[in-house]
């Protein structure tokens, strides 16, 4: 069901956005994505994101990549696919969701944490909002995704997990393999 999806992650503030960077990595991993790519961030945050995938399974590729930004979205529209780019200025994702998902080709899902720059907006293949309200990029990959995968990503199975959960009304069960 995981579709050629990767998320880039723009403008990370060394220590400050340490904890929601991790989560959008989290974030990107449970609902479906097939990466994420990093430009210049903690090696730790790496790290933690990919401990979570040792764990509790994958595919999931982190990587971090010393290029700026224009440089990696440029070489993925000439080799790759198509770019992603949400942001509250943009088009409804309902109202665009079904063309995005008819186009088969890879796409890079692109999050900010501050002010993007100007130009992505125009190097953008999509500019797609989730409301017309500021919020957070983690709550932003969140809905896109869902809305992308119609709802399936929930049950996504992992391989290769250590750790799988067995849902229980109350308490914890988790099997280990
Ligand atoms: N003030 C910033 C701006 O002008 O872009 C907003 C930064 S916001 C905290 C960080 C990121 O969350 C944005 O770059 C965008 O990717 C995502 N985001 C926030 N609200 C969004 C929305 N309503 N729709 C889509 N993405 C959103």
């Amino acid at each position: 069901m995981r579709e050629e999806i990767y998320v880039l992650r723009l403008g990370h503030r060394t220590e400050r956005d340490k904890r929601i960077t991790t989560h959008v990595g989290l974030v990107a991993r449970a609902f479906g994505a097939k990466g994420i790519l990093f430009i210049g961030i903690e090696k730790d945050i790496k790290q933690k994101i990919d401990e979570v995938t040792e764990m509790w399974g994958g595919p999931f590729e982190t990587q971090i990549i010393e290029k700026n930004w224009k440089e990696i979205i440029l070489k993925w529209k000439e080799t790759e696919g198509i770019i992603v780019h949400l942001t509250m200025y943009g088009i409804p994702v309902d109202l665009i969701i079904d063309e995005i998902r008819k186009d088969k080709r890879k796409k890079l899902v692109v999050i900010g944490a501050e002010k993007v720059p100007k130009e992505l907006y125009t190097l953008s293949d999509f500019n797609v909002s989730i409301t017309n309200q500021p919020h957070s990029e983690v709550a932003a990959l969140a809905i896109f995704l869902d809305r992308f995968y119609m709802g399936k990503e929930i049950g996504l199975k992992f391989s290769d997990a250590k750790l799988t959960i067995v849902p229980t009304e109350r308490g914890k069960k988790v099997i280990e393999s």
